[in-house]
């Protein structure tokens, strides 16, 4: 383990790469971890300096979990992949466009999110949408099987087999609450060739835009995932399909169609996020899933709030896991709705507007720092997690569950 205090050149560089309203968080010192000696020494360490710790993949933590003022494990150096009999093992610290990159050179890949820079370990652990997901579930449904190092410094194998419990709870409760993973083994599936598209409306057909997508957009076929986008100028359906691509009565509104074919899975990906781009803007949000959709009221009302809204649409391969097959308990969600700007008082006002439609639930992987109420993110599977953190981490050494 590489220790690095404030006085190291590399300490603002680690320090700083979470989002950009945690990055002037001061860590006590940061730890450098290579293998799960290495966590397991970290861990000694804090017990032995009566500090804090944080787990660091991507840095991408919404509720900045990922931070901290007492010791921070890098786990970046953690980024290995390799690929053995269909399977591929992934370094907890690798981020989305390694993982995308080195499946590919075996024409495999997995189902998990667009973000070039978002670490592997912190999105499969709170489930992990992406444009595979809807016809091969979530990230976390592919795990087969994860090392762990636990608040102890045990290291441990887990599987269906082996720690089952354990195993469970990794697979959509959120990162940071059982243990530290050090790397992760799925099902990969065949990287394929896909359409991108853009369907792109003027603002002012944001209702019936809004309106024939939620009707539509969680039924498609599998092989089709189409998001929306609404910001202050225009109205955006776009998304992926391995496969025909039919936009339903969408396609009446009158967009203007932007098609791109015959995309390799990672010039796909690299097509909606540029992984040397830096966005240094402060972004608020909150979100929640549905499932039923929106009456027209309350999307007239949203659009009016202004805050820029993002849908996501569960359904398919998301939706024909039971709810207790994993820690992820929401199979059972049209889509997911989040609302996004630099006003932190008009997020929570648009929020307002569509908390009475929505099913009270929140995708752990996008944690809202001021909710308390944590069956919120956990539904039914709230007392067995509860149990599991308990057996695993009873001194509460990582966060989360109480
Ligand atoms: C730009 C952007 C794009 C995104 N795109 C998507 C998307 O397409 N699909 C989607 O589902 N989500 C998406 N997300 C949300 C994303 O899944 C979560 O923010 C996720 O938690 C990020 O993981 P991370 O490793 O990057 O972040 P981190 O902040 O490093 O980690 C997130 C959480 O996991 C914990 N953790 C990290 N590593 C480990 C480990 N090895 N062992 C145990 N716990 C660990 C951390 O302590 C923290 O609590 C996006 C977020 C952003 C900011």
């Amino acid at each position: 383990m590489e220790l690095i205090g404030a006085d190291h050149p590399q300490y603002d560089v680690l320090r700083r790469l979470a989002l950009p309203q945690y990055r002037a968080i001061r860590p006590a010192a940061i730890a450098r971890c290579a293998d799960p000696s290495d966590v397991a020494e970290a861990l000694t360490y804090a017990r032995a300096h009566a500090l804090p710790v944080a787990l660091r993949g991507g840095g991408h933590c919404f509720a900045g979990r990922s931070s901290t003022t007492g010791l921070l494990l890098d786990l970046s150096a953690l980024n290995s992949v390799s690929v053995a009999d269909g399977q591929a093992a992934i370094g907890a610290g690798a981020r989305l466009a390694d993982v995308y990159r080195g499946l590919h050179e075996h024409r495999l890949t997995i189902p998990a999110g667009c973000g070039p820079t978002v670490g592997i370990a912190g999105l499969t652990l709170g489930g992990g949408l992406g444009l595979l997901g809807r016809r091969y579930g979530l990230t976390c449904d592919r795990l087969v099987g994860a090392t762990v190092v636990l608040a102890d410094g045990r290291v441990v194998e887990c599987s269906d087999e082996q720690e089952p419990d354990l195993f469970w709870a990794l697979r959509g409760a959120g990162g940071g609450q059982f243990g530290v993973v050090t790397s992760l083994v799925f099902a990969a599936v065949p990287s394929p060739t896909a359409t991108r598209f853009t369907l792109t409306y003027p603002r002012d057909r944001a209702a019936a835009v809004i309106a024939a997508w939620q009707s539509w957009a969680p039924d498609a076929p599998d092989h089709l995932t189409a998001s929306l986008a609404v910001t202050a100028d225009e109205v955006r359906v776009f998304g992926a399909a391995v496969g025909d691509a039919d936009f339903g009565e969408l396609a009446s509104l009158d967009p203007a169609v932007e098609l791109r074919d015959g995309l390799s899975w990672p010039e796909l990906k690299r097509s909606f996020s540029d992984e040397d781009v830096q966005d240094d803007r402060v972004v608020y949000s909150k979100s929640e899933f549905f499932g039923s959709p929106l009456p027209c009221d309350t999307i007239a009302q949203l659009l009016a709030a202004g805050c820029e809204l993002g849908f996501t649409p569960m359904g398919g391969a998301y939706n024909r896991v039971p709810a207790d097959a994993t820690a992820f308990a929401h199979r059972g969600e049209r889509f997911l709705l989040e609302h996004a700007s630099p006003d932190r008082t008009a997020v929570r006002r648009s929020w307002s507007i569509a908390h009475p439609h929505a099913s009270g639930r929140l995708y752990p992987n996008f944690p809202d720092p001021y909710l308390t109420d944590l069956i919120a993110y956990h539904g039914g599977n709230y007392e067995r997690l509860l149990a599991i953190k308990q057996a695993y981490d009873p001194d509460h050494i990582f966060g989360g569950l109480r």
